[in-house]
């Protein structure tokens, strides 16, 4: 998963970005409007945390202006406590949810998880396909109920397919959303990350391979 930060605040967006880092996320700062506005055009990521008073560019109108151009990942703002106006003009925008400083870490990543998730259509934590779960908040997998070990990068893969299921994802956008910008990225390790997950989960059988496309997660209705 791939997150924009976009915080003017040196110190706080620092933490976010290592927080964010040590939960297995890719991350993208920016310490400006103008700034945040680039990489939200330019990336196709798969949340956004914009803090509202931002230099150059104000954080409502990176909003309303990433909307407009019909950018539909979920974002959260950061507004001030007590500041309620906040809330409402940044939901208006076209945020899907905010929190108040000062805020702790874990909520943050709570309502992140739950953002994304939602955005994929599941409900709960845990991400269920057949035999196969995967839990967002714990990051445990399990296969008929045993549990799997898998690296970070593995659970990554296996994360965003199931979080983009029966459609076909190509190794070029997996690299896209599990690495940062600065990441050096080589898109055959791609393909050793997913054969060796193809091995951990078997018997399930959902990561089938698009010839010269990528690969496309069976969901369990249409397996
Ligand atoms: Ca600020």
């Amino acid at each position: 998963m791939r997150v924009l930060v976009i915080e003017d605040e040196d110190s706080l967006r620092d933490q976010l970005s290592d927080h964010l880092k040590s939960h297995g996320f890719a991350v993208d700062s920016a310490a400006d409007g103008e700034e945040g506005l680039y990489y939200g055009r330019e990336y196709d990521y798969d949340a956004a945390i914009v803090d509202l008073g931002l230099p150059k560019v104000d954080g409502i109108e990176v909003i309303a202006t990433l909307r407009q151009e019909g950018r539909t990942f979920p974002i959260i703002v950061l507004t001030a406590r007590g500041h309620w106006q906040d809330k409402v003009e940044g939901l208006e925008a076209g945020a899907d949810d905010y929190i108040a400083k000062p805020f702790q870490m874990e909520e943050l990543f709570a309502r992140l998880n739950a953002l994304i998730r939602r955005a994929a259509g599941y409900a709960s934590p845990v991400l269920s396909q057949g035999e196969l779960q995967l839990d967002t908040a714990k990051k445990e997998v399990r296969v008929e109920g045993h549990p799997i070990e898998l690296t970070a990068y593995e659970y990554k893969v296996l994360e965003y397919l199931m979080l983009n299921p029966d459609r076909v994802v190509s190794k070029m956008e997996l690299t896209d959303h599990l690495y940062d910008q600065d990441f050096d990225r080589d898109s055959n390790v791609i393909e050793v990350f997913v054969g060796r997950l193809r091995k951990k989960i078997n018997p399930v059988d959902l990561i089938r391979t698009v010839r010269g496309q990528g690969y496309r997660f069976v969901a369990e209705s249409t397996a």
